[in-house]
């Protein structure tokens, strides 16, 4: 689209939001909830199989979500949030935050409007918190980032104090476009993505998209002195791809066909990414396909040399570059400052300051300029508050999936190093992509691991490995 379509494009999206909320919130589908859904419980009767159950139950769920907006408010919010993304783009190209500020105070103002049409018991974070993560609470949330902030803090600071230097600088040399994209579209048919329903593209920010499991669309980029961005943007981008072609086509068009929560998808790229992508089985497979396809620039780069150049901690300005130690203390940063904002203890003229104290505080480094710091992420002015949590949930699904999947497939590591992913892509399908929304993501983490998410297995994984890479 060019640039000066984005205000017609705004009201489009709007009419079509409204209509679509028209239609969901109609006296007609409330009829027939009305007549299969208990409205106290949000529960189908007993007579039911299984799965209609769970379709009404997530029904239900959307719809008693959606009747709490009016419809004229679904459209102020969507048409304003076109806006500020186009506000927030030039702010951003010219780094200078105030001229983002208007529109961040409109969006702001309408998503606390938006906490009151939803209800919420303790926190109004929390009704933003359901849109994304169903369930989750900042009474669940809080602990957990405590627990992270405990220990991966000190865990940082031992990694900086460690003599062992690593030296990156192998994965930076000059590196062929179109091998690039070649070498990512060979890791994504080995992960067992089916390009006959899948495509990969490029675009300036990688992404998902999908219209129908059988019409997955990811992207990658391509820099030429920066090797490990296409490589685990496609990794990433892949596993995210794999859930949506493993949702169960019967239930395309209905809650059942869709993912069950943004933690979950999350935790199916980070999974692929950093448990498979970064582990040193991955590699013992590929990387000498990797060496064959840029000689000049591997050949005399040994094994070992490589692993910890792609695993190389240090603290950064950009969230989408961190590195998977420092990762959750670019979230924790957001989480507190958007909280803060929706609770209305902060104001949104002073984000710059508390963006940078904190980024001082957990990192150790301040932004030169705010397009380095506060307005690097697209989500605000999507009004999207609410969903970074859902990175950081990811992140510790991921270790929690990945060890479950080692205790069920026993030959897992040896398969990874013999470039055999097919297997743990089956066991993901099996175990959490066909069932779509049938479990509430809480239930499906019983069902799959036998507990909730729980930040203890991604900690002990960082400890041993950043342990062992840093010599701790
Ligand atoms: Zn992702």
């Amino acid at each position: 689209m060019p640039a000066g379509g984005g205000a017609a494009r705004a009201e489009q999206i709007a009419t079509l939001e409204g209509l679509a909320h028209e239609r969901l919130v109609s006296p007609h589908i409330e009829s027939l909830l009305n007549e299969w859904i208990d409205p106290s419980t949000g529960q189908a009767a007993e007579h039911w199989d299984e799965p209609s159950r769970s379709l009404l139950r997530e029904t239900w769920r959307d719809f008693s979500r959606a009747r709490k907006l009016p419809s004229d408010f679904v459209i102020r919010l969507s048409r304003e949030c076109s806006l500020a993304q186009q506000a927030w783009v030039t702010a951003r190209a010219e780094s200078q935050f105030s001229k983002f500020l208007p529109s961040l105070r409109t969006i702001l103002d309408l998503k606390c409007e938006e906490t009151q049409y939803l209800g919420y018991r303790d926190s109004p974070y929390d009704a933003l918190l359901d849109t994304y993560e169903p369930g989750a609470t900042v009474g669940q949330l809080t602990p957990l980032f405590a627990q992270l902030r405990a220990r991966l803090v000190p865990l940082l600071k031992r990694v900086q104090a460690s003599k062992v230097r690593i030296d990156d600088t192998c994965l930076h040399h000059s590196f062929d476009h179109t091998k690039q994209i070649e070498f990512g579209r060979l890791v994504l048919v080995a992960m067992g993505y089916d390009f006959e329903r899948g495509r990969l593209d490029l675009s300036a920010h990688p992404f998902t998209t999908s219209f129908h499991p059988t019409d997955v669309r990811v992207t990658t980029r391509v820099f030429e002195k920066d090797l490990p961005s296409c490589l685990f943007s496609c990794i990433h981008e892949g596993g995210h791809g794999l859930y949506d072609q493993g949702l169960d086509p019967r239930y395309y068009g209905s809650p059942l066909g869709e993912s069950v929560s943004l933690g979950f998808h999350e935790s199916q790229s980070r999974l692929w990414e950093n448990c498979v992508g970064r582990s040193r089985a991955f590699w013992q497979c590929f990387y000498p396909i990797l060496q064959h396809t840029f000689p000049q620039q591997l050949a005399g780069v040994p094994l070992d040399q490589f692993y910890a150049a792609i695993n190389r901690v240090t603290p950064s300005l950009i969230r989408v570059e961190a590195d998977e130690l420092t990762y959750n203390l670019h979230i924790m940063l957001r989480v507190e400052i958007e909280q803060a904002l929706i609770e209305r203890r902060a104001h949104p003229e002073d984000l710059p300051s508390l963006w940078n104290d904190r980024m001082e505080a957990y990192l150790g480094i301040t932004p030169a300029q705010d397009a380095d710091g506060v307005l690097q992420d697209v989500h605000w002015s999507m009004g999207a508050f609410g969903y970074f949590p859902t990175y950081t949930l990811g992140n510790l699904y991921s270790v929690q999936f990945f060890e479950q999947a080692k205790l069920e497939l026993p030959q897992l590591e040896e398969q990874i190093a013999a470039g055999q992913l097919v297997p743990l892509r089956h066991w993901l399908e099996q175990k959490i992509h066909r069932w779509g929304r049938m479990f509430t993501p809480d239930h499906l983490a019983r069902r799959v691991t036998g507990n909730g998410v729980t930040p203890e297995p991604f900690l002990r994984y960082l400890e041993a490995k950043y342990g062992a890479l840093y010599r701790l």
